[in-house]
């Protein structure tokens, strides 16, 4: 079959695989409906993650049928409809019990970086019990498409930024990852949601959508003294820093108020200063990523009541064939890609449409 292989650092490759098979009792093997590109695996690719295995097929965000199951597979069955989750996790470990699903002693971040992942036709999941989450049949596999990794990550970041009613959220990013920050920050009822980006066009579609309220680009406006000015001069009550860009990490923390809590959702290529002697006295309380992706299944219910919906992130959908111009159109922005979207099968005509 075919699949995307981080070859070494700068080089990844469409090349033939074996099928995979089931290994472990608990394993699944999904047939891959739907799977995108993510700025993870730009990262890996860029030699950006050291953890990463070369050789390794990437992708780890993707939605599918369940083919076949290990034997201690005990809530999924062949032909079941899933998206499945980033992180591999057992559920039961100190951290899991806990909800930090990433630091499971078993996985955390295993697909696409460690394990074969999903930029291919088929791929074995381990701990599908945990990692996969069921797909209501009023959902299709676009929908769906993002729950185990962007919109996770979005959800789990809104979620441990204790936004209160009438806050003013700062979002430096809007990317994927930012979008759905701002869909779900929006879920606590903040007053005033402000999103940065240097690029114009992702700014206009969070407002056009109505994920944010305020939009400054950086490279025109200072992103502080907007936060600012919005806040009697105080700065942000919550900010998310989801850019990972060259100078964001310290934005973040300028743009904050005192008190403020800053999620740092990015995941940098290199290491990040704290000059704790400037910002002495301001008490900010930092949270930092990755994401614990284990309340997919409530994800899950907010898409299907409508609350949650990443369909404006799709801008391109192609064949797995075509997925290393995808790699370069994402990678450089090109076209307006937000998420490039592989469909490896043709609709299979027993599946209704709007599964799709
Ligand atoms: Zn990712
Ligand atoms: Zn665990």
């Amino acid at each position: 079959m075919k699949a995307v292989v981080y070859e070494k650092k700068g080089t990844v490759r469409l090349t033939d695989v074996s099928m995979p098979k089931i290994q472990e009792p608990r394993d699944a093997i999904v047939r891959v409906m739907r799977a995108s590109i993510c700025s993870s695996d730009l990262h890996i690719r860029n030699g950006g993650v050291p953890r990463a295995r070369e050789g390794v097929v990437l992708g780890h965000e993707f939605a599918g049928e369940i083919v076949e199951v290990g034997a201690g597979v005990k809530r999924f069955a062949p032909g079941d409809r899933v998206a499945v989750n980033v992180e591999s996790f057992c559920g039961e470990c100190f951290f899991c019990r806990r909800g930090y699903v990433n630091n499971c002693v078993e996985g955390g971040w295993e697909l696409g970086c460690r394990i074969d992942g999903g930029q291919a036709e088929y791929v074995r999941v381990p701990t599908a019990d945990m990692s996969c989450t069921r797909i209501p049949a009023s959902i299709s596999y676009e929908q769906a498409l993002f729950v185990g990794d962007v919109l996770a990550t979005g959800y789990w970041a809104a979620g441990i930024g204790e936004i209160k009613p009438a806050d003013v959220v700062l979002v430096l990013g809007a990317g994927p990852t930012g979008l759905t920050t701002m869909m779900s920050a929006r879920l606590y009822g903040p007053a005033v949601t402000v999103a940065a980006d240097v690029n114009d066009a992702r700014l206009s579609l969070a407002k056009e959508r109505g994920l944010c309220d305020v939009t400054v680009n950086p490279l025109k406006a200072d992103v502080a003294e907007t936060v600012r000015s919005l806040t009697e001069g105080r700065g942000a009550d919550v900010v998310f820093e989801v850019a990972g860009a060259k100078n964001t990490f310290e934005l973040a923390w300028r743009a904050a108020r005192p008190n403020a809590v800053v999620v740092v959702v990015a995941l940098y290529e290199e290491a990040q200063s704290l000059p704790l002697h400037q910002m002495y006295g301001k008490n900010l309380t930092f949270k930092t990523g990755g994401v614990d992706a284990g309340k997919c299944s409530d994800i899950m219910r907010l898409i299907e009541a409508g609350r949650l919906d990443t369909s404006l992130m799709i801008t391109r959908r192609a064949p797995l064939n075509d997925i290393i111009v995808g790699y370069d159109t994402f990678a450089n922005q090109k076209d307006g890609c937000i998420k490039w979207v592989v469909t490896p099968f043709e609709p299979d005509k027993s599946i209704p449409a709007q599964q799709f």
